[in-house]
């Protein structure tokens, strides 16, 4: 398994209470797999991706990723392994206004160390995966937001990640620019990338293998997609 949770609980407080965001979660998650997590807005999609993408900690349960009980991590040692090992995709794209293309999908690579020539060759060719190849020193203002969102994609890729999280990643795309984008994950799944997806969109939920839905925290729901 490259992702097994046991009990994953996720409280926050919430005015003088607690709010039980993830309600003790097993989940067991093959490599190679690509998984959609749906349910209805604050059902706790975000939260799980989170505590799985190491970018929030749970209250109680324990996560192995590749066989690391990553809650026993460093902080230092958390950065590390999301830098090297995870790549990430959020609804907003979160890339750098003042940075080109390349430059944006670099970043993450130059913060890993890796040189700044291969680091450009690396940034080059991820970009070229997710079919930018002619717009690498555009700037995000002159992309649209489908490109956009495929140079997070670059991004997300570019240093070959085990796993990549990604939240609601259509979500400010219109329908034929949210097709390219889904087909973009798709292309990579076919080359064996695991991903990890939240969606509210059905009909890619479908697309994906297997597809997980919450409810108050609680896992409802776990479909293997028939193909
Ligand atoms: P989803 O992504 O499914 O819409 P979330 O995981 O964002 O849901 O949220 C699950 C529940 O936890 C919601 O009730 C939400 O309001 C609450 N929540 C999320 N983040 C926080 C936070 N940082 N502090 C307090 N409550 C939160
Ligand atoms: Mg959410």
């Amino acid at each position: 398994m490259i992702i097994s949770t046991k009990n994953l609980t996720k409280k926050y407080k919430s005015g003088a209470g607690e709010l039980l965001a993830l309600n003790h979660v097993d989940l067991e998650l093959k490599e190679g797999e690509f998984l959609a997590i749906t349910g209805r807005s604050g059902s706790g999609k975000s939260t799980l991706l989170y505590q799985l993408g190491l970018l929030d900690r749970p209250t109680e349960g324990s996560i192995m990723i590749d066989g690391v009980d990553v809650l026993s991590l460093t902080e230092e040692e958390r950065t590390y392994m999301r830098l090297s090992e995870l790549g990430y995709v959020f609804q907003d794209y979160a890339i750098l206004p003042s940075l080109s293309a390349i430059e944006n999908v670099m970043l993450p690579l130059l913060m890993l160390g890796v040189e700044k020539k291969p680091a450009r060759e690396k940034a080059a060719y991820a970009l070229e995966r997710v079919g930018l190849k002619d717009k690498l020193n555009n700037y995000p203002s002159q992309l649209s937001g489908g490109q956009q969102q495929r140079v997070s994609i670059a991004r997300a890729i570019a240093h070959e990640p085990k796993i990549i999280f990604a939240d609601e990643p259509t979500a400010n795309l219109d329908s034929e620019t949210s097709d390219v984008v889904l087909g973009v994950f798709l292309d990579l799944h076919k080359e064996g990338q695991t991903i990890v997806m939240v969606t509210h969109e059905k009909d890619y939920a479908a697309l994906t293998d297997r597809v997980i839905e919450l409810s108050d925290g609680k896992v409802v729901d776990d479909i293997k997609v028939k193909k």
